[in-house]
């Protein structure tokens, strides 16, 4: 049986089917023996793996190996994670990380021990790729959310390359990358690490590509680099800081920015996601990473405004990674209760736009779908307000950092 019959099968006398169960791990094309898969675009711009019938043998290992039709969990342990508040003593990198930096903590930990860290990074035509980082000067490359879901390609296949050279090896990414990899590699590995983000759904990076290109027509310049976190104006009023090649930079209030409203109102999130079975407490990677929204109500002193994680500590493995790169960093252990939050326990809700918003992108493409469906309009002189406060804070955000 190969994935394609699976899901004929399945599609046939249940109703569940392909989309509503592949999470776009890529495991399945990186395991088959005879590369029959490849993983395409469709029309909603969600990537998907196809089979080509002529050079499959009927092995089965794509479907024995699939994280999402497979009840089986690669859980390393049952108990409660640990929870903790953390921030990056390092400002430099606090500022450009999307919380309080943890996940940079721990990546320059294992680049320290000659190890690699994999991670998502935009790559030169601003696809959201997994990418292997093996120096310090790289590692600003994972910085930051990317709002799209980043694609695998043979990440895989590396990080098992280097595990069996005896390498360290953290790989990051969320949950469902997570276990693409564990069920990639059928077997955990002493040198390997992971890391989780706290994930609320991966949105289409075909849609993502589309808002790139509208974005540099409009505004006439190549992109680089897209920060939908920079904390020019704190931590809490995200800007979104979008660099050119040609060095120029535009900064605008995140809730302004046509991806991000995209994002957040969840009319681009992949079909699986609503199903996810990975957005509960027993984690599946070594350690957890988040933003920890709503300090304020429990440890009032440690919000300085600059960003502060939220880190569940899941396994022994993962206890000895946080306990290695206490020096670098500010924590406080936190009770339970404090951690819990929806994007924590439950998949990420399904918007009652979603449907005619892809019907509308597939249509007419990315602007006039946001525009009928997303587009928050905001008064114009709160605009005004925004412009002149963005003017006033890079002038004076320096002092801050
Ligand atoms: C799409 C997305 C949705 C998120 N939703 C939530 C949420 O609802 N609640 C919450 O508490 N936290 C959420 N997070 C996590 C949070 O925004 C921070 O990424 C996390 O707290 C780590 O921040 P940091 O400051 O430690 O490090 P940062 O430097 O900001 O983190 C970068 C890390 O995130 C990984 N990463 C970045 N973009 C992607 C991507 N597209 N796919 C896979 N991995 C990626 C990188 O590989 C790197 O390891 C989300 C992150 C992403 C990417
Ligand atoms: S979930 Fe992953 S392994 Fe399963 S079909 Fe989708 S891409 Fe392939
Ligand atoms: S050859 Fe095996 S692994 Fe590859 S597609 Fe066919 S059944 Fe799946
Ligand atoms: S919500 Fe679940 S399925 Fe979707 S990207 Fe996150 S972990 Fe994967």
């Amino acid at each position: 049986m190969n994935l394609n019959k699976y899901w004929n099968e399945v599609g046939e006398n249940k109703t569940v089917g392909l989309k509503q169960l592949c999470c776009g791990c890529d495991t399945c094309s990186q395991v088959c023996p005879k590369a029959a898969i490849s993983v395409e675009k469709d029309s909603m711009g969600f990537y998907y793996p196809i089979i080509d019938e002529d050079k499959c043998v009927h092995c089965g290992i794509c479907v024995r190996r699939c994280q999402c039709l497979s009840n089986k969990f690669f859980i390393k342990t049952k108990r409660q994670p640990e929870a903790y508040a953390v921030v990056n003593r390092d400002l430099k990198s606090l500022k450009d990380s999307s919380s309080g930096g943890a996940a940079f903590v721990l990546a320059m930990y294992i680049l320290e021990q000659q190890g690699v860290v994999f991670g998502a990074v935009y790559n030169e035509t601003m696809d959201i790729v997994h990418q292997k980082i093996e120096s310090r000067e790289e590692l600003w490359r994972i910085q930051g959310s990317k709002y799209a879901q980043s694609r695998i390609h043979n990440s895989y296949q590396q990080v098992e390359e280097y595990l069996k050279n005896g390498k360290k090896v953290l790989f990051t990414g969320t949950p469902c990358q997570i276990g693409g990899l564990y069920f990639f590699l059928g077997k955990d590995y002493p040198e390997l690490y992971t890391m989780d983000i706290i994930c609320y759904g991966a949105a289409s990076p075909g849609i993502f590509k589309d808002y790139i290109e509208w974005k540099e027509n409009k505004t006439k310049g190549k992109i680089k680099h897209i920060n939908f976190r920079n904390k020019l104006d704190g931590w809490g009023n995200s800007i979104t800081e979008i660099t050119y090649y040609n060095k120029k930079i535009l900064l605008r209030y995140s809730e302004q920015d046509e991806w991000y409203q995209t994002f957040i109102s969840h009319v681009a999130t992949r079909e699986a996601c609503h199903y996810c079975k990975y957005t509960n407490l027993q984690r599946l990677s070594d350690i957890t990473v988040g933003d920890f929204w709503g300090i304020e109500k429990f440890r009032p002193e440690m919000e300085c405004g600059r960003g502060i994680s939220k880190v569940l500590v899941n396994t022994d493995k993962g206890k000895r990674l946080f306990e290695s790169i206490s020096n670098g960093i500010k924590k406080e252990k936190m009770e339970f209760e404090s951690i819990v939050r929806p994007n924590l326990v439950q998949p990420p809700p399904r918007s009652e736009c979603r449907e005619k918003f892809l019907e509308d992108y597939c249509r007419l493409g990315f602007y006039p779908a946001f525009k009928n469906n997303v587009e928050k309009k905001i008064p114009f002189i709160r605009q005004m307000k925004r412009y002149l406060k963005i003017i006033i804070r890079s002038k004076v955000a320096s002092e801050k950092w």
